[in-house]
């Protein structure tokens, strides 16, 4: 599905004596997300996790370099135009971030949010939109679907916001659903049932899932495979169960030392 090949991001950093500086913040890593199959990125703070997630669909800022092959389906997303990008963007690649509010527009209701993406990439009449707009919230879970469509993001509490950018994200079924940190910012029983929820729309909408955590312990139940990365490296990449059960890292066996 996705394969990241010897996948290097440096930042500028201005120029220090007429020479640019560059600083490297992913430095030559490579792994698979399998179809129909969950890869979770973990690592401290800082490790290089989403900027490894960023460059895939090349929303990195302006001052990045990317180097190395992103394979997605057989074309390398490195050499795509911005055209052909913003075509797979949304589309065939969707992301969820930490904060909700910052992907949600204010000034948009819940209803123009899920059908801008179905009008825009699927050619959806508004009255269309409309109807799987209401079918996508009852499916990620949102309690009286019909009315919450006239809601605006701040009526809403941050499990529901995440939930409403799950099912702008979920609208035109990607192939491939990039989570950067989905729960980190919710409440701890909040966490567990977006976490539910994406495991159980993973599986019902036959998409693979690059889920992006800080902390290992929550994606033992919802990873096939891990990947450790730290200062911008891989440390160790397994099946889940190897991870947990016979960690060959010792930055894996601290992270799996601290959980709590
Ligand atoms: P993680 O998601 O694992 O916490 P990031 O991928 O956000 O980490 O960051 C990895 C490194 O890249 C950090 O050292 C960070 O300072 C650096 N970095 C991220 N974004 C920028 C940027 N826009 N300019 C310069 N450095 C950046
Ligand atoms: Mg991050």
């Amino acid at each position: 599905m996705l394969s990241i090949r010897d996948l290097k991001v440096a930042f500028r950093m201005g120029k220090v004596q007429g020479e640019v500086q560059r600083q490297l913040a992913v430095k030559g890593i490579s792994f698979d997300i399998p179809e129909n199959s969950t890869v979770a990125l973990v690592g401290e703070s800082g490790s290089g996790k989403s900027v490894t997630a960023m460059s895939i669909l090349n929303l990195l800022p302006d001052n990045a370099e990317r180097q190395g092959q992103i394979l997605f389906q057989g074309r390398d997303l490195l050499q795509t135009t911005l055209r052909e990008l913003q075509a797979i963007r949304g589309r065939e690649i969707a992301c969820v971030f930490q904060d909700p509010m910052s992907s949600l527009n204010p000034v948009f209701t819940v209803a123009d949010q899920i059908m801008e993406p179905l009008i825009k990439h699927l050619g959806m009449s508004r009255r269309q939109a409309l109807t799987r707009a209401e079918e996508l919230l009852n499916e990620v879970g949102i309690p009286e679907p019909k009315r919450r469509l006239g809601s605006f993001p701040h009526e809403l509490s941050g499990g529901q916001q995440q939930r409403v950018m799950i099912a702008v994200a979920l609208a035109c079924s990607p192939k491939l659903l990039i989570a950067d940190e989905p729960t980190t910012a919710l409440d701890v029983t909040i966490q567990r049932q977006v976490m539910e929820l994406l495991a159980k729309l993973k599986d019902s909408h036959k998409m693979s899932m690059l889920f992006i955590s800080h902390d290992l312990g929550v994606v033992g139940e919802i990873a096939d495979r891990v990947v450790v990365m730290r200062h911008g490296e891989i440390r160790e990449q397994a099946p889940v169960a190897d991870i947990f059960h016979a960690p060959q890292d010792a930055y894996t066996r601290a992270l799996l030392a601290c959980r709590p």
